[in-house]
């Protein structure tokens, strides 16, 4: 089945160039372990210089990862006026060395892979392995914005749209972060990039990264800052364009900005927003029950939860229902969360103790409602990090549901086989559209969900998460965003003015 992406016309391949995604690193291999050595273990004192606020580890309230300053209101008009004269400039540099810097970013990206990943593991609470995907996933972006670009190198009617905002999230620190800005640079525009108040640090390690790899300072300008700060860089009118990774709610003031005014060249500023999602997963009894406690493992408690394609609902045909559950509730059980600095930990802590107490009200509330809840450790030691232990619970319906949660919490429903079609309807009914997936061994039963499913990103007999670069490019509609994918081939067209050579979408 086409999705949106792919149902677009040619020149399609343009942006499709000869490129590689990256390899990561073998965690099971003890000498690659040893190399990132000490770059993992907390060090003696606190990252870059000490000036502003502390920033401190979920995992660790006493481990202080390091210091930032926001940018004061006097900064932002400075940086807004600095990035408005350097557009013009910036968009002059031949494409294929705006490309070539990215690339030289992304080798740097890969050159001190162990400091990075230190630094995510302690400001973000990512575990290891989730920091060496998050490693790749950033590098793989800046390599295929830089060929997207370079692509069109020789297209002299490609023009920028000037200055583009990004507002990036904490859960993908680094990875979202470089995306959108990777993107915005390569097409050729001057930068604002404000990175989640809760992991500035990363952020202005990547910053530091592109200005080495030759990117101008007064391209591109790192805004650390709160949601006003956000609100600055979003209304002000010498911003062309907004990249906005984050909650519905913050997408939709956004929107609301964006929609008083029109750039200079009488077209609405272009937003491109990625929210959350209600995502489920259907799974009927002809499922193979052990891939399927796997995948539900992965997509609803790895990150403990905190991705936009995370699984928020798992529906089970009645039939298998209580053997998959049995299942699933033991390898809960073998799960370990905690400080990702012990190789052990499966899942780290939750972002901060409002993201923790927002989530424990959400499962107090469905207790007090009368619904059956899981836990597998309620006891869990939270004295120093904001943990979350991963959770069940059983409804009755989707209408339960309400907003996202973002944390380790998974919705359970059970469906009769006739029923099938109404669940469909109801879960595109949530106006969310991020990931769905099903789990079926019977040819007829994918190919008529898939067909229905309203998601933009969809998953057959496989986890939710995870989704690759140029591979599976990353996004959704209705109440999830506006499109276009991440890493797909339709983003840089958005971040460029209509050309000949790049049709209207
Ligand atoms: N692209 C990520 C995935 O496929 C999710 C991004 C997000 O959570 O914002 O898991």
């Amino acid at each position: 089945r086409l999705k949106p992406d792919q149902a677009i016309v040619p020149p399609l391949d343009l942006f499709r160039p000869e490129r590689r995604n990256s390899v990561g690193l073998d965690l099971t291999n003890e000498n690659t372990l040893r190399a990132l050595g000490a770059c993992l273990t907390k060090p003696a004192t606190p990252f870059g210089e000490i000036h502003g606020v502390a920033v401190l580890n979920p995992a660790d309230r006493s481990d202080v990862v390091g210091h930032i300053a926001f940018a004061t209101l006097q900064a932002r008009e400075d940086a807004l006026a600095r990035a408005t004269r350097a557009a013009l400039a910036w968009a002059a540099v031949p494409a294929t060395d705006r490309a070539r810097m990215l690339e030289m970013a992304a080798d740097m990206v890969e050159r001190d892979m162990a400091p990075l990943m230190g630094l995510i593991m302690r400001e973000a609470g990512k575990t290891l392995a989730n920091a060496v995907s998050e490693i790749r996933e950033a590098v793989d972006f800046l390599r295929y914005y830089a060929a997207g670009i370079r692509a069109h190198a020789a297209d002299a009617t490609v023009r920028p749209l000037g200055v583009v905002t990004c507002i990036s999230p904490w859960n993908f620190p680094l990875a979202i972060f470089l995306g959108q800005v990777s993107a915005a640079l390569a097409a050729g525009n001057a930068v604002l990039a404000k990175p989640a108040e809760e992991t500035p640090l990363i952020a202005r390690a990547a910053v530091r990264i592109l200005h080495d790899a030759g990117i101008p300072h007064d391209a591109l300008h790192f805004v650390p800052g709160d949601g006003e700060a956000g609100a600055h860089l979003v209304g002000d009118p010498r911003v062309n364009a907004v990249l906005f990774t984050g909650s519905t709610a913050v997408a939709r003031l956004i929107q609301k900005q964006l929609a008083t005014r029109l750039n200079p060249d009488g077209r609405p500023v272009p937003l491109i927003a990625e929210t959350g999602g209600q995502n489920a997963l259907i799974v009927d009894s002809s499922a193979l029950t052990e891939q399927v406690v796997a995948d539900v493992m992965s997509s609803a408690f790895d990150s403990a939860g905190q991705r936009c394609s995370a699984l928020r609902v798992l529906c089970l045909q009645d039939d298998c229902a209580d053997r998959v559950l049995a299942m699933l509730k033991g390898a809960m059980r073998e799960w370990r969360v905690g400080n990702p600095a012990h190789p052990q930990t499966d899942i780290g802590p939750v972002i901060s103790a409002e993201a923790r107490a927002g989530i424990l009200d959400h499962v107090e509330a469905m207790r007090t409602r009368g619904y059956p809840v899981f836990q597998t450790d309620p006891t869990l030691e939270c004295a120093q990090g904001t943990f979350v232990a991963p959770t069940l619970i059983e409804i009755d319906d989707l209408n339960t549901l309400g907003q996202e949660v973002f944390g380790p919490v998974l919705h359970v429903v059970r469906y009769a086989r006739d029923a099938l079609p109404a669940l469909m309807k109801a879960i595109n009914a949530t106006g969310y559209a991020l990931t769905f997936g099903v789990h079926s061994r019977v040819d007829h039963t994918i190919e008529t969900l898939t067909a229905k499913a309203a998601a933009g990103n969809v998953y057959v007999n496989r986890n939710l998460v995870g989704a690759v670069v140029g591979v599976q490019p990353f996004g959704g509609h209705g109440l999830s965003g506006t499109g276009p994918k991440a890493g797909g081939p339709l983003y840089l067209r958005r971040l460029v003015a209509a050309s000949s050579a790049i049709p209207a979408e």
